[in-house]
């Protein structure tokens, strides 16, 4: 069965795309069947895989109105056993729609059920908020993912995250757990970045991954190319950090073994 992983902080531009795109990346590169959901109306890991938005017949906004299948809108990508299921910008008015449908809460997990057996990773990108596209994320997940970019205000807003993540587990999906906090844009050469590193391992204690994604410009060029940092570029530091950090994913899910 799929271990299903939602990347999500309220908070923008701290790196949940980036980090959604390169892991599950590495995750099909270690042979793992992958699954990548773009849930942001943005549909920046859409783009960023290369996938034309305006050629798709069917994306994500037809799983939220609770009028298609996965399986008929999930697409194969270029990468090894990386397959998307794609977002187009409507999402943010079918989300509106989705708040008057009875199962408002459940449109992705139901979705999510009736593939789960042909993937062993779905990872969820959300947007930046607490909306109900983010609420539909984590009950469908078993594991929430937080990076944490290491820059003052870094933690602003994580209290808010964790106390929607106890009500969600609350309401609808008890299993629901914490796989840990990333470290993005960590510049080691800055004390302020040492701090706030210091600070996330001080505060989730084992729960902070122990690689760090450091800041590079490899990483934020790969998107315009339409490629993963490893793709674009396999031997950038950005890359081997997401490689390393996709392994500690692997086994923190218990999943490292199998292959
Ligand atoms: P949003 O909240 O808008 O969805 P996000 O949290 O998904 O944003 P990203 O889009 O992943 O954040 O990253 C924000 C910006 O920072 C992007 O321009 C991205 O290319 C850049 N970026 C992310 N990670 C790195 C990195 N490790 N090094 C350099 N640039 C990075
Ligand atoms: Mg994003």
């Amino acid at each position: 069965m799929a271990t299903v992983i939602c990347v999500s902080n309220q908070k923008g531009g701290v790196g949940k795309t980036t980090t959604a795109v390169n892991l599950a990346y590495y995750l099909g590169k270690d042979k793992f069947r992958t699954l990548l959901i773009d849930f942001d109306p943005q549909g920046n890991a859409t783009s960023g895989l290369g996938v034309d938005k305006e050629t798709l017949k069917k994306t994500m906004t037809d799983i939220a109105m609770g009028e298609a299948g996965l399986d008929e809108v999930v697409i194969e990508t270029k990468y090894k056993n990386l397959s998307l299921a794609p977002t187009s910008t409507d999402l943010a008015n079918a989300e509106v729609e989705m708040a008057g449908l009875k199962q408002k809460f459940v449109c992705l997990k139901q979705a999510i059920m009736a593939v789960e057996e042909k993937y062993d990773y779905i990872i969820i990108d959300c947007p930046p908020s607490l909306s109900l596209l983010t609420v539909n994320a984590m009950i469908a997940a078993d594991y929430l993912l937080l990076p944490v970019q290491t820059e003052f205000y870094a933690l602003e807003g994580v209290a808010q995250l964790l106390e929607t993540m106890k009500l969600v587990k609350k309401a609808g999906n008890p299993s629901l757990r914490l796989l840990g906090v990333v470290a993005t844009m960590y510049d080691k050469r800055t004390s302020l970045s040492q701090q706030v590193f210091e600070e996330i391992k001080k505060y989730f204690k084992d729960l902070a991954f122990n690689t760090t994604i450091p800041r590079n410009v490899r990483v934020a060029e790969a998107p315009s190319h339409g490629a993963p940092v490893g793709s674009y570029d396999a031997f950038s530091r950005g890359s081997r950090a997401y490689k390393e950090f996709a392994r500690e994913v692997e086994e923190r899910t218990g999943k490292k073994e199998q292959k």
